[in-house]
């Protein structure tokens, strides 16, 4: 007889994390959670030294739910003695080492809930339970939470040419980069692209000849993280904004990007500072150019070098750039995993082809027995808030009060936004 456990999570990145985290304490459940690495890492492609988070620390796996769990960063800090320290740096955000770091530290606590060097390949539901599959082994459970992470968006002009020298940002390649004396173009100014971008220039992968960002928004935009903004990123907003049609949700999200993929300001401030320090007095650092409003359309590969054709959205001039090495920041998109396609056919979508994930974050099938809950793959459902760390844990708790029935963890403050929206 197999075991049988009471939910399977597949992926485990900060969101499954945090749902490990939040039902570890409960008795009576019985999980594991999967992932395909040989142990947590977030995003080590892009982890670069400057980089910070953009969500407050507090906004941890667990505190905003239960502010008295021994997996929160504040027990972090005070278990490893770095509490006071931490303190005296006077921050309000914290580097992405530092996350990464604090989830380690949690995923070693919950080690007898995780099975790492575990890539799920198939799944299938019997009537009764899921199998959920991975190479070597299978295991059953009643429900399954998929929280594998979005798919790289590459643009269709660049399909053809993926290599070792055109390539996403969160790549292998990345991690062995060699750009001296390189004609180097980054492709997206989000914040991911701004940092590659930064990072070449200051030589952290050799000397460049050359770096350029091309970027199609109409500038370097700062993150809006004014506090009304920040009032969508609350539950009882995400709640609301869940129950809006879908043609309201969209256009509502759409206008909202830069709440979520805007550049950190601070960021901005710093690298600004760096250019009007080289350019004024320290005059060291190689040739760069940063494009706003450009669309890169077709790209021509000449012997070992590319030839990017790209649109000018401003005075609508057509630019040729050429490049050695392009790498395309041009971030991710929310794709049904491939180990779910054997029960696509019990998936509802909607007319875009989107999956439909209920309020309790579960998404709508014709499976009666068994939920198939999801993390980051509604934002056309819940809004800019779903593939942010910002509501990771209220998100968990959803979760796991409707997986044991119960409100463990209390999803809703009962405090009313300064804003009306929905009344
Ligand atoms: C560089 C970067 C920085 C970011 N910084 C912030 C920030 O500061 N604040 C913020 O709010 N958001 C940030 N985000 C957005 C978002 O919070 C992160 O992408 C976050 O990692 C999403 O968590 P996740 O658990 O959904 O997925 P991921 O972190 O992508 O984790 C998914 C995991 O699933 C595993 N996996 C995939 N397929 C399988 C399989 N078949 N079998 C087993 N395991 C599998 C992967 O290896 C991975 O470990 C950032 C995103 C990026 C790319």
């Amino acid at each position: 007889m197999h075991n049988i456990y009471d939910i399977v999570g597949i992926g485990l990145g900060p969101f499954n994390l945090s749902l490990a985290a939040l039902l570890n304490p409960l008795s009576n459940i019985n999980t594991k959670f999967l992932d395909n690495k040989p142990e947590f890492s977030w995003h080590p492609e892009l982890m670069f030294g400057d980089a910070m988070m953009q969500t407050s620390f507090l906004k941890d796996l667990v505190t905003p739910v239960d502010p008295k769990s021994s997996f929160s960063f504040l027990n972090y800090l005070v278990e490893n003695g770095q509490f006071y320290h931490f303190l005296n740096t006077d921050r309000k955000s914290i580097n992405r080492y530092e996350f990464q770091d604090y989830c380690k530290w949690v995923s070693k606590q919950l080690c007898h809930d995780i099975d790492f060097d575990s890539k799920v390949i198939d799944i299938k539901h019997d009537g009764e339970k899921f199998e959920v599959i991975k190479e070597g082994g299978s295991y059953f459970t009643k429900n399954i939470c998929v929280a594998s992470g979005p798919t790289k968006n590459i643009p269709d002009c660049a399909k053809p040419f993926l290599s070792n020298t055109l390539f996403h940002a969160k790549s292998k390649q990345m991690k062995t980069l060699d750009l001296e004396g390189k004609k180097v173009v980054v492709v997206g100014g989000g914040q991911t692209g701004v940092e590659t971008f930064r990072n070449a220039l200051n030589g952290m992968w050799g000397r460049v000849e050359k770096v350029t960002l091309l970027s199609g928004r109409n500038n370097l935009q700062p993150l809006d993280e004014a506090p009304f903004t920040n009032e969508i990123f609350t539950p009882e907003f995400v709640l609301n904004f869940h129950s809006l049609s879908q043609e309201q949700k969209d256009s509502y999200t759409q206008s909202q990007l830069l709440a979520s993929d805007g550049n950190t300001p601070q960021y901005l401030q710093e690298m600004y500072n760096e250019l009007y320090l080289d350019r004024f007095y320290l005059k060291k650092l190689p040739d760069y150019t940063i494009s706003p409003m450009r669309w890169l359309n077709e790209i021509e590969k000449e012997g070992e070098s590319y030839k990017l054709k790209v649109d000018n959205l401003l005075n609508q001039n057509k630019e040729i750039i050429e490049a050695d090495i392009v790498i395309l920041a041009t971030g991710f998109k929310s794709v049904l995993p491939s180990f779910l396609e054997g029960l696509s056919d019990k998936i509802a979508k909607d007319s875009q082809g989107r999956i439909i994930v209920g309020q309790d974050y579960s998404i709508q099938t014709t499976i009666e027995n068994g939920k198939i809950y999801s993390m980051n793959f509604s934002r056309h459902g819940h809004g800019v808030a779903d593939p942010q760390t910002s509501l990771m844990s209220w998100r968990s708790a959803m979760i796991a009060n409707d997986l044991v029935g119960e409100t463990k963890y209390k999803t809703t403050n009962n405090s009313e936004s300064f804003l009306s929206f929905f009344n």
